[in-house]
This record gives structure tokens, C-alpha cells and sequence, in this order.
């Protein structure tokens, strides 16, 4: 399974060495297509995640930089991909695979479209990235253990395909269900703002600590 190096809700070190951004050099953040509205889901929506972004959205600090690795490695639409035998890192190591609700394996292309958006992550010279979380490319936290569609669906901690590659990289991520972290990343990109105190980061939400422990 994947570390905690470059996952900011675990990594206090990696989110308090961010600068301060400005309007005239805003961070530039990766940000899952998904959450910036793009109609890149498996059915060919959005899933309704923009509004997931909330003050990422319009902040003037912020450049936005959407990709969605799963368009690029897969198509859209797409069948349902989902990790087997591990997480995202075990996948690029060759432990574990992805198939989808079929038993196809789709682990070339989620590979190819990981990478893809590191490179992609890279050219843009991003400083972090807000990814969705429960994704087999996207999640940071939590992902689906075998297919989603079993009953009782089964979860694993860890991360999807190209946040395990992004964080090789280098690249620092966060998800959206991390409330704390992005209130602490809201106070630096908005002057003024105060963080919610009450704010929790997903492993620290009941959902979380009833399905983990
Ligand atoms: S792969 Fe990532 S960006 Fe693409 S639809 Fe899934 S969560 Fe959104």
C-alpha cells in the first residue's frame, strides 16, 4: 500500500512547505476533471462533482489545471474500472490490477492515462492536487477493494492509479473530502479567511472509522 509522503491530510511537513499564493502567481493546482465539470465520468457525466470544488472553484489564487486520467488511458464513456489485489502503487509495481464489472482488465490503459497526467502534471509546473477521492485513478484515501458493484461493496485505504504516480513524482495531493486540509489551504489562498475549526479530514469521519477501525 502506499505511504503518507505527499498525502497532505497525513503530511503535515508537505502542506505547511507550500507558498503563499498570489493573484498575480496563483498556485497552480491539478484538479480531477470531474471536478471541474468536465463530462469525463464513466457514463459520460460529471457525476455533479463541481460542486465538490466549492471555493477552489473561483479563487483568484488559484490556477486550475484539469485533467482526467481515466479519459485519456480509457475513453469516455467507459466501463467501471476498479482496483484488485492492492492500490494504485501495487498496480504500477505489478502486484495488483484493474478490471472492470466485466472481469476486462483495464490496467494498460489506467497506466497509460497515470502517466499521462504526471506528464501533463509536470509541464504545468502544478504545486498540488485536489483529485476525487474513491476513484480507481483519483482516490487518495479511499478505494474500492474488487468491484463496486458486489454487495456488500468492500473498501481498501489507499490510492488509485495516478495518485500513486503523481506522488512519485513529487506532486502533493489531497482530496475532496478532505475538509481540514483544504480549510487550512483555504486560509493561505484567501487572506482573511479563518478555517473552520470543526472541520475533519476524511479519516477522521465517522464513515471512515466505522469502515477502518
Ligand atoms: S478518473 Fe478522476 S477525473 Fe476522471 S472521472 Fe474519474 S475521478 Fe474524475
Amino acid at each position: 500500500m502506499t505511504g503518507t509522503a505527499g498525502r497532505l491530510p497525513h503530511d503535515p511537513e508537505a502542506l505547511a512547505a507550500l507558498r503563499i499564493p498570489t493573484e498575480d502567481d496563483p498556485w497552480r493546482v491539478l484538479l480531477s476533471g470531474c471536478m471541474a465539470g468536465w463530462p469525463c465520468g464513466v457514463d459520460g457525466t460529471s457525476y455533479g462533482m463541481e460542486g465538490a470544488a466549492g471555493w477552489l472553484a473561483t479563487c483568484p489564487r488559484i490556477r486550475r489545471v484539469p485533467f482526467c486520467p481515466e479519459d485519456v488511458g480509457l475513453g469516455t464513456p467507459r466501463t467501471m474500472p476498479d482496483l484488485h489485489g492492492g492500490d494504485g502503487g501495487d498496480v504500477l509495481d505489478g502486484r495488483a490490477r484493474v478490471l472492470d464489472e466485466h472481469g476486462v482488465d483495464l490496467t494498460e490503459g489506467m497506466i497509460r492515462g497515470a502517466r499521462a497526467m504526471v506528464e501533463h502534471a509536470l509541464a504545468q509546473r502544478v504545486e498540488l492536487a485536489v483529485l476525487t477521492d474513491m476513484s480507481a485513478a483519483c482516490g487518495s484515501q479511499v478505494i474500492s477493494d474488487g468491484c463496486r458493484f458486489d454487495s456488500p461493496r468492500r473498501f481498501q485505504r489507499g490510492v488509485g492509479v495516478a495518485t500513486a504516480a503523481l506522488l512519485r513524482a513529487g506532486v502533493c495531493v489531497v482530496s475532496q473530502r478532505d475538509r481540514a486540509t483544504l480549510e487550512r489551504l483555504r486560509e493561505r489562498a484567501e487572506p482573511g479567511y479563518v478555517a473552520e475549526v470543526d472541520a475533519l479530514d476524511w479519516h477522521r469521519q465517522p464513515w471512515y472509522l466505522q469502515t477502518f477501525g
